[in-house]
């Protein structure tokens, strides 16, 4: 099953994304942690997206669309797949639909202030991306890492002046896909404000997987 994951910031999108993952053996492809292992790794790619990251600004469509491509030519998603925080902007919208086909697209609505204290709260394991919240997801030990023991660190764009930057963008540019998927049937609306757990059979049911 070909599953794209879309909404703003901080919606949830990653946190399901690894359960439906856990549960489904689907691949979990997020651009976003694509460009920052490149940018720990300090690739020429890396180099050329840090700024933009940290900015809260989009990379652009020619390169983001070719980081997906040869993605998606691994064998790990000849059976399905979940693009987390690809497309971003209509363009990237229909070089998709013209790789892959897509069953669904899950649409996690959220309203602006909870987005706002999910994104400030949230604190990441830089070597797995694994996600935590200072109040909705702490780690057992304080910003301390359950799996690897490692410091818990906040990405640069969960900073203030970059979140609003990145609300900006994602009205701009992003939301119109909702309205472009939909006018497809792709579309799949869900209520991202309870817990991971509700969300995550919502999402389930959404696109009959129950
Ligand atoms: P979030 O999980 O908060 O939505 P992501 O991890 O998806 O953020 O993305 C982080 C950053 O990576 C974005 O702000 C943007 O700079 C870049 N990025 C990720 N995906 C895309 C994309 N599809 N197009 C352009 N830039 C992207
Ligand atoms: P996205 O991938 O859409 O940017 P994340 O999955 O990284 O969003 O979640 C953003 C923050 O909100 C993280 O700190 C995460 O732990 C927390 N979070 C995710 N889902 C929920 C939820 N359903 N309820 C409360 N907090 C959540």
């Amino acid at each position: 099953m070909n599953l794209v994951f879309l909404g703003p910031p901080g919606a949830g999108k990653g946190t399901i994304a690894q359960k439906v993952m856990e549960k489904y053996s689907l691949p979990h492809i997020s651009t976003g942690e694509l460009f920052r292992k490149a940018i720990s790794n300090g690739t020429p790619l890396g180099k050329e997206v840090e700024s933009i990251l940290a900015a809260g600004k989009l990379v652009t469509d020619d390169v983001t669309i070719e980081i997906v491509r040869q993605r998606l030519m691994e064998s790990d998603t000849c059976d399905g797949f979940i693009l987390d925080g690809f497309p971003r902007t209509i363009f990237q919208g229909e070089a998709l639909l013209k790789l892959r086909p897509i069953d669904h697209v899950i649409n996690f609505v959220l309203e602006e202030e909870e987005v706002v204290k999910r994104l400030s709260g949230r604190r990441i394991a830089k070597s797995s991306g694994r996600t935590y919240h200072l109040i909705y997801n702490p780690p057992q030990l304080e910003g301390i890492d359950d799996e690897t023991g490692e410091p818990l660190v906040q990405r640069d764009d969960d900073k203030e002046e970059a979140i609003l930057q990145r609300l900006k963008v994602y009205e701009q540019q992003t939301a119109p896909l909702i309205e472009f998927f939909r006018e497809r049937s792709l579309l799949r609306d869900v209520d991202a404000k309870y817990s991971p757990d509700r969300v995550f059979k919502d999402v389930v049911r959404a696109i009959g997987l129950e």
